[in-house]
């Protein structure tokens, strides 16, 4: 019987056969840490699209344009 070991990314799940480089793989995910909101259509209470702002592990940062699709869950408790 042959054992086999691998490693994978705990992001998106892609595995690998080297740690180090699965390591690395994840370090090149970036991560999100600032949201601006653009423009919002007439009527509309949320914002047509966003600008996110991400870092990866190396400090490499881009901004990423994300279009408005549905909402998910609304707290009610701030309501009233
Ligand atoms: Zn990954």
């Amino acid at each position: 019987m042959l054992t086999k070991t691998s490693y994978s990314c705990e992001i998106c799940g892609k595995t690998f056969k080297d740690a180090a480089k699965c390591e690395q793989h994840e370090k090149d995910h970036p991560q999100p840490y600032a949201v601006k909101p653009l423009k919002v259509t007439a009527g509309k209470i949320y914002p047509d699209n966003l600008h996110v702002s991400f870092r990866d592990g190396d400090g490499r940062e881009s901004v990423a344009r994300y279009a408005f699709r549905e909402i998910v869950q609304i707290d009610a408790q701030g309501e009233g």
